[in-house]
């Protein structure tokens, strides 16, 4: 069974509909590459887990026009920053803010906000990972360098 790849059984408990939709974005990742000269970036990494991700993006108007990432790590890290970058592509960077504490609250984080569960499309699949904590981070590191690949856009451009 395929469940087998997901290490440790991340996802045992999680509905397969649920699971299949990780595995698609973990096989066949959305935005995955490197913006040449972005203007927003940022690079985290879960030492618990191993895992990495590289957040490249265009900021233009407010709005982050482009966004890509790099990495590599388990299933979970990986198709998180798929739905993730799929999810903000276009939008502008308060919305983007909203979209990572409505994230974070899926996953328990203390102080993330509660928003509108719809504006997390594919995400809400990774909801299954709450139950077992050290997966929260693996899910979390994807947001937490999107947040600060902005904040990084935030600093430079004051800095002009
Ligand atoms: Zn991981």
């Amino acid at each position: 069974m395929s469940a087998g790849k997901l290490e440790g059984g991340a996802l045992g408990g999680a509905d397969d509909l649920y699971r299949e939709v990780i595995l698609d974005h973990f096989k066949a990742p959305k935005n995955k590459g490197r913006i040449e000269n972005p203007n927003a970036k940022a690079d985290g990494m879960n030492p618990l887990c191993g895992d990495q991700i590289s957040m490249t993006g265009t900021v233009s108007d407010g709005r982050l026009t482009d966004v890509k990432f790099e990495g590599h790590g388990c299933a979970i890290s990986q198709s998180a920053a798929s739905m993730l970058t799929q999810l903000v592509k276009g939008r502008s960077l308060t919305e983007i803010r909203e979209i990572a504490q409505t994230y974070k609250f899926l996953f328990g984080v203390e102080g993330a906000k509660p928003g509108d569960i719809e504006t997390l499309g594919d995400a809400v699949a990774l909801e299954g990972v709450k139950k077992y904590p050290v997966r929260i981070k693996c899910a979390l590191l994807s947001c937490n360098t999107l947040l600060q690949s902005i904040d990084d856009f935030d600093k430079t451009a004051g800095a002009r």
